[in-house]
């Protein structure tokens, strides 16, 4: 079959490069597109050709073609921009090309026209495996861009948002475009500012969501609302983080929590499909956990629930019949005694493990936070290992074997700490043994949902009970009567206020241990919009500084309403099997901001300084 894309045809071109097949020798075809690869054999050349398509072989021979098209064909070089025209001929039995579409033809050059010449690009653009240094890639990023990795990485995001945005039509969205020269939306970051030249003194702010501006569409009666919406945080990069980002960014009126969920997986299930047909989804309808459920049992509330490993409570084997720690194993005692907690996972077939391997596991252990790491092995025939089996009785160790559920070959890692550090620690050995043990089916998507996270968590240097997720979430209803303080007023707040025991209608969606994207239903009332707000330290006039358009709004009717947001980066890198958001990215930045292309940030012309009133103090000291 060929190319379903006729409306490709050009002046330059009659075919793309990946477009002729064995049904199309005898024909005439012209090609453009960049030398691939070359090989001179003096009066007979072959030229792979390249788009974004795919190769075709195009033969100069001398015995036929002009000698001005021998003499071109012998000048051009790998990355030239050249156009053939030709016969399509079907290449010689034997020497087809199996690995290539076009690989039963060659184009049989009577005419080529050098486009466009190329010096020798930094690295080998013809071979996708040969290691580049990322900075090299991302000065010359266009020519990355033309390596088979990020025409492919790049293809899947064009697929994919294509799909976002066909699912949500379907399911009556309206797309609809914020501004990003606004006024401060927070979510949690520092915003990037833009000065006004118009009103000098006065700066924009980029964006960090367009939260309140679609909560505003809802008053304003678009009842579903969805936007490809690049967004701004100015905070320091880790490894899947950029400044400026991509979010799928959603609305919907009159919903419950259960309706957000069921369109969005919906949504995220057809989209997966749509993007990447073979990759099989692990479980439908997406498992629902709570917040508190997913840390109990993968110590993350971004679980990667491709594998088991999940966390086991030893307390039970750990105390005695008055309910009392008694394993005579000081450390596993004592934090019980305080009201921590004695958890472990158990690596399957990790019974052998070396002293080096446990002593690095114990340093991973003690980065995580974790004071120490105690093991277990259970070897072969029943024998149980390890240091601390001296301070257990026979008994407890096999109540703490048989609680851990191990088996015979495998290795029990142990944590005993606040409730917390527990959780954490054993959390990332827990993906990281996963990772190293092949644990989790590479191909696999596994999508699951966390909710009822706490509304709050208390701000011990500012005395305030900041928001856990988004500071417009609304209260699970039960848990209404809880967004009160001790003291009786709002404005101060205090850390046993019963406000902290309050859960949020808050959700977010998790694929294969990473945080998709997260969302709530939002408070609509006025009242209760600034209950919250105080509650989360503002100030009546703060309050209508940052947040008096929504407040506003909501005195003129809001409907109920509720909404997501899902990193576009994050899920096309890994539907492309990515591990950074870069490769996904056409143009990003490296970890200090900077785009080494454009050579972006760069100081403001004289000028520039003038027209908007503006005077750098000084350069702050570089950061390494
Ligand atoms: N605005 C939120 C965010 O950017 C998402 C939402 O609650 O819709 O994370």
């Amino acid at each position: 079959m060929t190319d379903p894309s006729p409306s490709l045809a050009t002046p330059y071109r009659t075919h793309t490069c990946g477009q002729l097949r064995a049904a199309d020798a005898g024909s005439d075809a012209r090609l453009s597109g960049w030398v691939h690869r070359r090989r001179d054999y003096g009066s007979l050349i072959f030229i792979d050709l390249r788009d974004r398509h795919g190769i075709t072989q195009v033969v100069v021979d001398g015995e036929d073609a002009p000698p001005e098209v021998l003499e071109a064909a012998s000048r051009v070089r790998p990355e030239f921009v050249i156009s053939v025209l030709g016969e399509v001929a079907a290449r010689l039995a034997g020497t087809e090309n199996a690995k290539l579409p076009t690989g039963d033809i060659e184009l049989r050059a009577t005419e080529l026209t050098i486009l466009s010449e190329a010096k020798t690009p930094p690295f080998y653009i013809n071979e996708p495996d040969a290691p580049v240094d990322e900075s090299v890639r991302l000065k010359y990023r266009y020519l990355d861009i033309r390596r088979e990795p990020m025409q492919r990485n790049l293809l899947l995001r064009s697929r994919m948002v294509q799909a976002i945005r066909e699912v949500h039509h379907a399911h009556g969205f309206l797309e609809i475009e914020t501004p990003t020269l606004i006024k401060s939306t927070p979510e949690g970051a520092r915003d990037f500012i833009v000065p006004s030249r118009l009103q000098p003194g006065s700066v924009y702010a980029l964006p960090q969501s367009p939260q309140q501006l679609k909560q505003l569409l809802m008053v304003g009666g678009i009842d579903r609302y969805f936007q490809i919406a690049r967004c701004y945080r100015d905070e320091d990069l880790r490894g899947d983080r950029q400044p400026e980002f991509t979010q799928l960014d959603l609305e919907m009126s009159f919903v419950d929590e259960a309706s957000v969920m069921g369109f969005v997986e919906a949504m995220a299930i057809e989209v997966s499909w749509a993007t990447v047909p073979d990759r099989p989804i692990l479980q439908t309808p997406f498992p629902i956990v709570t917040f508190e459920e997913t840390l109990e049992r993968f110590g993350s509330d971004k679980p990667d629930v491709r594998f088991g490993m999940e966390l086991v409570d030893l307390a039970p084997a750990l105390v005695g019949a008055d309910g009392a720690p008694a394993s005579g194993f000081g450390v596993f005692d004592s934090a019980l005694a305080v009201g921590g907690r004695v958890k472990a996972i158990v690596a399957p077939g990790m019974a052998g493990v070396t002293r080096r391997e446990i002593d690095e596991l114990t340093g991973r252990a003690r980065r995580f936070g974790a004071k120490g790491l105690a093991h277990l092995a259970l070897a072969a025939g029943g024998e149980i290992k390890g240091p601390i089996t001296k301070f257990l009785s026979d008994d407890t160790q096999r109540a703490l074997i048989e609680r851990s559920g191990a088996a015979e070959g495998d290795l029990i890692l142990i944590v005993a700490d606040d409730a917390d550090t527990t959780a954490e620690v054993l959390g990332r050995l827990r993906v990281e043994l996963g990772a190293r043990l092949g644990l989790a089916d590479p191909n696999v998507l596994a999508y699951v949902w966390v909710h009822r996270f706490p509304m709050y968590q208390w701000d011990t240097d500012n005395k305030r009970w900041d928001a856990t997720h988004n500071p417009f979430s609304d209260v699970l209803p039960e848990d209404e009567a809880l967004l009160v303080t001790t003291s009786g007023d709002p404005a101060r707040p205090a850390p046993d206020d019963p406000a902290g025991r309050a859960r949020a209608l808050q959700y977010d969606l998790a694929l294969n241990g990473w945080e998709l994207g997260g969302g709530s239903i939002r408070i609509h009332r006025r009242e209760l919009l600034e209950r919250s707000f105080l509650l989360q330290g503002q100030t009546i006039e703060a309050m209508r500084e940052k947040f008096g358009a929504v407040l506003e709004a909501f005195e003129y009717g809001a409907p109920p309403h509720g909404g997501i947001a899902l990193g576009i980066d994050r899920w096309a890198a890994l539907l492309a099997d990515q591990t950074n958001i870069r490769e996904v990215m056409a143009f990003p930045k490296t970890q200090s901001g900077s785009d080494l292309m454009l050579e972006a940030p760069s100081a403001p012309e004289p000028s520039q300084y003038e027209e908007l009133g503006l005077r750098f103090v000084g350069v702050p000291e570089k950061r390494s």
